[in-house]
């Protein structure tokens, strides 16, 4: 799993609960939005955790958001 302490991580302010994203820095965020239902995210649907390409060889938090969201399409 990704550390959110991990530098990466941090840089792209990655959180493991979506809600507790930093709003005040990241104005994208909205509510709602997870790497579940992100593009990038390579988990399938109903596991807690899956990969994702900014993290190679690690797996984010379902439930999980970084800066770099991107509402995943169909
Ligand atoms: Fe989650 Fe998407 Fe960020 Fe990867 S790019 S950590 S799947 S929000």
């Amino acid at each position: 799993m990704v550390d959110p302490k991990d530098p990466v991580a941090q840089g792209l302010g990655y959180v493991a609960e979506a809600a507790q994203a930093d709003t005040s820095k990241y104005k994208t965020y909205a509510a709602g939005q997870a790497c579940s239902n992100c593009a990038l995210y390579g988990g399938k649907a109903g596991e807690a955790a899956g990969p994702c390409p900014l993290f190679a060889g690690k797996h984010v938090s379902a439930k999980g958001w970084c800066s770099a969201y991107a509402k995943k399409v169909g």
